[in-house]
């Protein structure tokens, strides 16, 4: 039987982008300003410091990318602390930390985290009425795997 967690119309929202796309996530967060006043931020460490230096709101930074902020992430998904990502990575360049960034996206898909990876997808998340408003998110049953014989 399916279970569902819901996610708050005040969203706990986690912000990443890649170095080669730190300037289009700025300029959507920009475009974008308003409305995320609604919601708590969190963000890896560099885009969270730029970010905050032009939303004037104040972000939770974790630690970069590389050095664990991704992992961090990825844990507070688990933990169900983060409700929404928005996470513009590169698909043109290698990135040393490329297992972490795909165990979180991973885990995004895991507990059902709404996930936009580029400018035209958080534009259709943020335009959804869902946004502003609480949202049953479909929980896979786990116990099943949980009680599995070892
Ligand atoms: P950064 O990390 O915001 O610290 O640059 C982004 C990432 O690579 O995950």
């Amino acid at each position: 039987m399916a279970t569902f967690r819901t996610i708050p119309a005040a969203k706990h929202i986690a912000l990443v982008a890649h170095d080669n796309r730190k300037d289009e996530l700025l300029e959507w967060a920009i475009a974008n300003k308003g409305a995320l006043t609604m919601h708590r931020l969190y963000a890896t460490g560099t885009t969270g410091k730029i970010l905050e230096a032009h939303l004037g709101q104040p972000i939770q930074k974790l630690l970069s990318g590389p050095l664990g902020g991704d992992q961090q992430l990825g844990a507070m998904i688990a933990e169900r602390k983060i409700d929404v990502m928005i996470f513009f990575w590169d698909p043109l360049s290698a990135q040393p930390h490329d297992p972490d960034i795909k165990a979180l996206l991973r885990l995004c898909v895991v507990w059902n985290i709404p996930l936009a990876c580029d400018s035209a997808t958080a534009d259709f998340l943020f335009t959804s009425p869902l946004m502003s408003g609480e949202y049953a998110s479909r929980q896979t049953d786990f116990t099943e795997y949980l009680s599995r014989k070892i």
